[in-house]
């Protein structure tokens, strides 16, 4: 039998948005001091507007490197690819078979396209590759991927996201009740920098490969800190296992709902102070 007053709990974390997976780490919401967050796709919407084509070989147009993107990008459901298949279709682009397609998660995918080896990642991947950006393009803001053919650097594509309308209330609220909020991203440094210090983040770290932000959830519990991750991709499971509570968002990934212990249905940050909140009132009636 159920504890009446936990499966009241249960049916008003329903009216929240939330769907409580482990019902132990629910319970132990109330417990938090830390909550390190992922950024895209849980504090920002995932949008990923193509903002910016830049060729950097005279090789490729505008046109020809969103091909090779869009293709090698085509076995990926992350928010990167999504944006690029929305812009070549809008721009009516034949985009060209690929094969071969290959994931490493937070640093991007590779392919052969046009019988060519394409990648497309970040600042890591290209390091990877034996490759620097342009100086000038250290500057900017935007999520940045470069597009590297038969390992020549072809050109990069700039991404604009947006910050979930619900994030800065979300994490003033949790602030206001003694709880940390960090930032940990795969995203290049200039973007987390920008969106922790838009939101008033404790504290924030960029470029965190899977394995990393695991580790760095470890770190804290062994700090002492009683830790919530809330992620949404195949990249935080690592971390969602780890944390004391798991928390993904329900727009996410299958992969990261089912190793999270709380699913926020409606994808609104702000269902996680209603966690903490009603774990607190919960807690208080039961003892
Ligand atoms: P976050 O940790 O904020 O959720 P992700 O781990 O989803 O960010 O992505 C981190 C970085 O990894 C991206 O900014 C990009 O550089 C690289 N990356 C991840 N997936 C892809 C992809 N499909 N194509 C290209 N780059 C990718
Ligand atoms: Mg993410």
């Amino acid at each position: 039998a159920v504890p009446l007053v936990a499966a009241i709990s249960t049916s008003v974390s329903a009216k929240h948005g939330l769907l409580v997976r482990n019902r132990t780490a629910f319970e132990n919401a109330r417990k938090i001091t830390t909550i390190v967050f992922d950024k895209t796709g849980t504090l920002t919407e995932g949008s990923h507007e193509v903002m910016r084509v830049v060729p950097l070989d005279a090789a490729y147009d505008e046109a020809e490197l969103l091909r090779y993107a869009t293709a090698v990008e085509s076995g990926s459901e992350h928010h990167i690819a999504k944006g690029l298949q929305r812009r070549a279709k809008a721009d009516g682009l034949r985009v060209p078979a690929s094969s071969d397609f290959a994931y490493e998660a937070g640093v991007g995918v590779s392919g052969t396209v046009n019988g060519r080896a394409v990648r497309a990642g970040g600042y890591p991947m290209l390091e990877r590759t034996g490759l620097t950006a342009p100086a000038e393009e250290q500057e900017t803001v935007d999520t940045k991927i470069f597009i590297i053919i038969d390992g020549a650097l072809a050109g990069f594509v700039t991404f604009a996201d947006r910050i979930r309308k619900s994030s800065a209330g979300a994490i003033k609220t949790l602030q206001n009740n003694g709880i940390k909020c960090s930032l940990l991203t795969g995203d290049n440094e200039r973007v987390a920098a920008a969106v922790a210090r838009e939101l008033g983040m404790d504290d924030y770290m960029a470029e965190v490969l899977p394995e990393q932000k695991q580790d760095k959830i470890k770190a804290l519990q062994a700090a002492g800190e009683f830790v919530a991750m809330t992620g949404d991709g195949v990249n935080d499971a690592p971390a969602l296992a780890q944390a004391d509570v798991g928390i993904a968002i329900g727009s996410g990934t299958d992969v990261a709902a089912e190793t999270a212990d709380i699913v926020l249905v409606d994808s609104n940050p702000n269902d996680i102070v209603n966690l903490i909140l009603f774990g607190k009132a919960t807690h208080r009636k039961m003892v």
